[in-house]
């Protein structure tokens, strides 16, 4: 049963391109099955989340934590009455448009834009790579996706201006988005919190001591899964405590967002998009938990050192091929060459790299940049 302000798919906004319906597939299940089918949900299996495979092959990837995403997702989706179907598209799309290498790969891949007076920015990417870059149906590019998951691509995490993205005008960008989009952003962020000290800790790059001493909500748990299993081992009673914590912030939200429709007095889709703020928030007490906890990972994982040849990598690799397909568009694939003519070199080129796997732009480097340069954060992966 849907609640009174979720999106429901026989009011979709429809996609580009008419398509006659399916027998027992509605829009939403389809756009999702379109996502999971895509080249670029592929790739994600490929790609850096936050630890290369040098520290091991069980940490998260960009799929693997997209899985973790959508199933965070849907769980407070169904228990909000929102359209799960839309929130499992969403959760699965929202890091196709992330290039290789990570936040790193992100910076660098923006930098080198900004040197041409532009930017890299992966909502915007992912709105490409759905609207124009997957090639897989013969009646049309792209996927075809619904207008809501189209709209939640661009605005599930924040607010782009009106008048600095004119081209984005149809995606109602003085509105809020769906329930069902707000949701993804602090899905999104449960599971990277989560996921991060597990794979930290698990890397010996974070400390039990120094996570309870920083995070006094995970003391506060582990304390509890001491006192519930005192005889097994530390790692299963970190797994305890760190289950305890998804487990609130998951709930924290929802008992949050079922307050702010409350007090908000909403009563259908129509004042979701018309209100202010945004609903989907955690109450203040978790904020500052979540806050603290971003924080945390900043300071002891996020810029440690131990992740600097990975950084290093990704700015150098990205940087170098980037100057290079400038210099030399001959190199690229005839079908970029092609693009080319239609739009600026640099965003072509910019296309290119955001599509690759780490795998596939480190062979592209090593073919590429004569003074290949072994860092400590390559060699060592493997
Ligand atoms: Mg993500």
């Amino acid at each position: 049963m849907l609640a009174e302000y979720a999106v429901r798919v026989e009011q979709s906004g429809g996609r580009r391109f008419a398509e006659p319906s399916h027998p027992y597939r509605n829009d939403f299940q389809r756009d999702r099955d379109r996502v999971i089918h895509s080249r670029a949900f592929r790739r994600l299996e490929a790609k850096t989340q936050v630890f290369t495979r040098r520290y091991s092959d069980h940490f998260r990837n960009r799929l693997t934590h997209t899985i973790e995403v959508a199933q965070i997702a849907r769980t407070i989706a169904l228990q909000l009455g929102l359209n799960g179907d839309l929130v499992e598209a969403l959760a699965l799309v929202h890091d196709v448009g992330h290039p290789p290498f990570g936040h790193a790969g992100e910076k660098a891949l923006d930098s080198a834009m900004r040197a041409h007076g532009s930017f890299f920015d992966h909502n915007l990417h992912a709105l490409r790579i759905v609207e124009d870059f997957e090639m897989r149906y013969a009646a049309f590019r792209g996927l075809n996706l619904t207008f809501e998951v189209r709209e939640g691509i661009i605005k599930h995490s924040h607010d782009y201006d009106a008048s600095q993205f004119p081209e984005l005008a149809e995606y109602l960008l003085d509105q809020r988005p769906p329930l069902e989009a707000q949701l993804i952003d602090l899905a999104d962020e449960i599971a990277y919190y989560t996921a991060d000290l597990d794979d930290g800790y698990e890397a010996h790059l974070l400390r039990l001591e120094d996570i309870c001493e920083g995070l006094p909500v995970f003391a506060r748990f582990y304390r509890e899964a001491e006192r519930t299993y005192p005889s097994v081992m530390e790692k299963l009673k970190f797994n305890e405590a760190l289950k305890r914590l998804l487990d609130h912030m998951v709930g924290d939200l929802i008992r949050n967002i079922e307050k702010r429709i409350r007090n908000a007095g909403i009563k259908g889709l129509e004042d979701v998009r018309a209100c202010r703020h945004r609903l989907a928030a955690f109450s203040s007490a978790v904020e500052k938990e979540r806050s603290e906890t971003k924080k945390f990972l900043y300071a002891n994982l996020y810029f440690s050192a131990a992740l600097d040849p990975e950084k290093n990598d990704a700015e150098r690799v990205i940087s170098e091929l980037f100057d290079l397909w400038m210099a030399h568009p001959e190199n690229l694939p005839s079908s970029y060459q092609e693009k080319a003519k239609q739009e600026p070199l640099s965003r072509v080129v910019c296309d290119y790299i955001a599509g690759m796997t780490d795998n596939y732009i480190y062979e592209q480097y090593e073919k590429y940049c004569p003074k290949f340069n072994v860092a400590a954060g390559t060699t060592e992966k493997g």
